[in-house]
C-alpha cells in the first residue's frame, strides 16, 4: 500500500473521489422521530457530521412505506409524507444540503461543497397501482424505484416471499408491470432490481431500454441471501451497463452470521409481534426506534460480522461483473448491526484502504466510489430523452 501522504494514498484517493451511497432507511427517523440530519446528536449509522468525515457526498434516501403497518391503500399518503420528510432536511439547512434530480446536480453540489440528498421509492406498492402517482413521485424529485420490496405486489413477483404459497405471485411481471418499467424508463428513473425475485429481475433485463441499478444488493455466490444477485445476474447486469451497489448488512454479507440470525428468527419474531400488537391495540404504527431496539438485541448477541466479508464481496462482484459494474448501497439505519469496522458513514475511507490494499487503483476506486453509478444516472436521463 502507498504511504497515507502520496497523492494515490487510499485517504487521498478517497478525499478526491466522489463517494455516492444508493440506500439509507433514514427517512422514517425524519418523519417518525423528528431527527434531523444534520444536527443529529444521537447519530445513528448516519448523520451530517459522519457523512462529511468519511467523505460521503451523496445519498440516496430511501422512502419505505412499511406493508405491514400501512394499508395498501395508504401507501401513497405515507410516501408523501416520507418524501416531505426529506425535502424538509433541505429546506431547513440550505447552506450544507442539496436536493440533486439529476447525475450532473450531484457534480455541481459536489464542486460547492454540499452534501445531496436524493431520493428513491423503495417497494413498488408505493404507487398503489397508478402510473399517475409514479410521474407524481418523479416531479417530487424521485429518480429511482425499487420494484418491490420483501413484499409481492400487484405487478411484481419479490424474492422476499417468492417461497409463501399464501402469496398470490405473477410469474415474475405482469402486463401493468411492465408499463411501470416502460413509463420508469420514459420519465428517466432508474429501475432498482434490488429485493426483486429472479424471474422479474429477468423480465426487467429482457424489456428495459435503460441500464438499471441494484441499489442494495449483495453476491450470492459468497452468502445465500435470495436478494442477493447470482453470478449470472451480476453478469447480466454488466451487459445492460447497470451497476451493482454492495449491501452492508451482515445477513447479507456473512453466511455465519446470516445463519445465525436466522436461528433467533423465531424468538425476535415472537418479540416483534407484542411490540405491533400493543401498538395496534393504541391505533398507532410501531415507533422505528422501539423495533430497531429488539433487533439490535438479538443482533448484539451474535456480534459484529467480520470486516474483510464485506471487502470480500466487493472483491468478487469486481471478478464476475468487472470494476465499471459495482458501487455503494450500504443499507445504512435499515440493519441492526454494521459489520466490524464500520460504525458509521465515517467509516467508508476504511472500504477504499482494504479494496487498495487488495490491488484495485485509483481509477478503480473513483469509479465504484461514485463514477459508475454518475455514468448510469446520466445514460438514463438519456435515455428518457431518447425515448420522449
Ligand atoms: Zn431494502
Amino acid at each position: 500500500m502507498p504511504p497515507e501522504n502520496t497523492a494515490d494514498s487510499p485517504l487521498a484517493v478517497h478525499a478526491r473521489s466522489i463517494v455516492i451511497d444508493t440506500h439509507a432507511d433514514t427517512p422514517q427517523r425524519f418523519v417518525d422521530e423528528r431527527w434531523n440530519f444534520t444536527d443529529a446528536l444521537d447519530g445513528g449509522m448516519l448523520n451530517y457530521e459522519t457523512a462529511r468525515k468519511g467523505n460521503l457526498n451523496a445519498q440516496f434516501f430511501s422512502i419505505w412505506v412499511d406493508p405491514h403497518q400501512y394499508a395498501a391503500h395508504n401507501s401513497a399518503r405515507r410516501t408523501l409524507e416520507l418524501i416531505d420528510g426529506t425535502l424538509e432536511q433541505v429546506r431547513r439547512a440550505p447552506d450544507k444540503l442539496a436536493l440533486c434530480v439529476t447525475a450532473g446536480e450531484i457534480v455541481a453540489a459536489h464542486e460547492a461543497g454540499r452534501f445531496c440528498v436524493l431520493m428513491g421509492i423503495e417497494g413498488g406498492h408505493s404507487i398503489e397501482n397508478s402510473l399517475g402517482l409514479l410521474r407524481d413521485y418523479y416531479r417530487l424529485g424521485v429518480r429511482y424505484m425499487t420494484l418491490t420490496w420483501s413484499n409481492t405486489n400487484d405487478w411484481a413477483d419479490s424474492s422476499g416471499d417468492i417461497d409463501d404459497p399464501a402469496v398470490k405471485h405473477h410469474n415474475g411481471l405482469t402486463p401493468f408491470g411492465r408499463e411501470v418499467i416502460a413509463e420508469m424508463n420514459r420519465l428517466g428513473m432508474m429501475v432498482d432490481v434490488s429485493h426483486a425475485s429472479d424471474k422479474t429481475f429477468w423480465d426487467v433485463i429482457e424489456m428495459t431500454k435503460a441500464p438499471i441499478i441494484a441499489s442494495h444488493s449483495s453476491a450470492r455466490a459468497l452468502t445465500g441471501a435470495p436478494r442477493n444477485l447470482t453470478d449470472e445476474m451480476l453478469r447480466a447486469v454488466a451487459k445492460n451497463s447497470g451497476v451493482v451497489m454492495v449491501n452492508f448488512y451482515p445477513a447479507f454479507i456473512d453466511e455465519a452470521w446470516r445463519a445465525a440470525w436466522n436461528a433467533s428468527r423465531p424468538e425476535r419474531k415472537k418479540e416483534q409481534d407484542a411490540l405491533k400488537a400493543e401498538y395496534k391495540a393504541k391505533g398507532l404504527p410501531v415507533p422505528f426506534e422501539a423495533s430497531d431496539k429488539i433487533d439490535r438485541k438479538y443482533a448484539a448477541l451474535i456480534g459484529r460480522a467480520p470486516f474483510q466479508s464485506l471487502i470480500d464481496h466487493f472483491d468478487h462482484i469486481i471478478k464476475v461483473a468487472g470494476i465499471d459494474h459495482v458501487g455503494i448501497g450500504t443499507d445504512f439505519d435499515g440493519f441492526p448491526t454494521p459489520p466490524a469496522e464500520i460504525d458509521s458513514a465515517a467509516d467508508l475511507p476504511k472500504v477504499t484502504a482494504a479494496l487498495m490494499a487488495r490491488g484495485h487503483s485509483a481509477d478503480d476506486m473513483t469509479k465504484l466510489l461514485g463514477g459508475n453509478l454518475l455514468r448510469v444516472f446520466s445514460a438514463v436521463e438519456d435515455a428518457a430523452v431518447r425515448l420522449r
